[in-house]
């Protein structure tokens, strides 16, 4: 591609640029994440985005799938809103359609999200939903419960 010898071999002439620290790399060098050229280094802080992932995360906490695509701000304000449902079914299903975009090259993500943010993701998951679910119930129970003492009001 270009004239460039690749950052580790001298000798090799670069195949492709990486995508995070634009050093030249060669055949042997080079890794693919989201289809996109990284060197090693920077490939180990970066993974396939996994539409499933997404999928599974933003079900079981409104906006989490957008914090794994890489969008905070979406994804705390799908966080805020997600107990209204109607937030919660769009996370789920924009969650799912820029996971795609991103696996396959289309889509940038909005920061880097490195390899480590994918584990934090895991371990959080559970109790983060059992927060949620639980904030959700106690709203609904309370809700109810006024809507009982209303009509014994009436
Ligand atoms: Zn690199
Ligand atoms: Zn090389």
């Amino acid at each position: 591609m270009s004239g460039e010898a690749c950052y580790l071999h001298p000798q090799t002439l670069s195949v492709a640029k990486c995508s995070d620290c634009a050093k030249p790399i060669c055949e042997v060098c080079l890794r693919k994440v989201n289809t996109k050229p990284y060197c090693e280094a920077c490939a180990a802080n970066r993974y396939e985005q996994s539409p499933w992932l997404a999928l599974l995360f933003s079900f079981l906490v409104p906006g989490m799938g957008q914090v794994y695509n890489g969008d905070w701000r979406k994804g705390a304000v799908i966080f805020m809103t997600g107990w209204l449902v109607f937030p919660w079914i769009y996370g789920i299903v924009d969650a799912v359609t820029v996971a795609n975009e991103i696996r396959n090259g289309v889509r940038e993500t909005a920061t880097v999200p490195p390899g480590y943010l994918l584990l934090a993701l895991k371990l959080i998951i559970v109790p983060f939903a059992c927060i949620y679910f639980g904030f959700a119930f106690a709203l609904i129970t309370v809700l109810v419960g006024l809507a009982k003492l209303m009509l014994q009001l009436s």
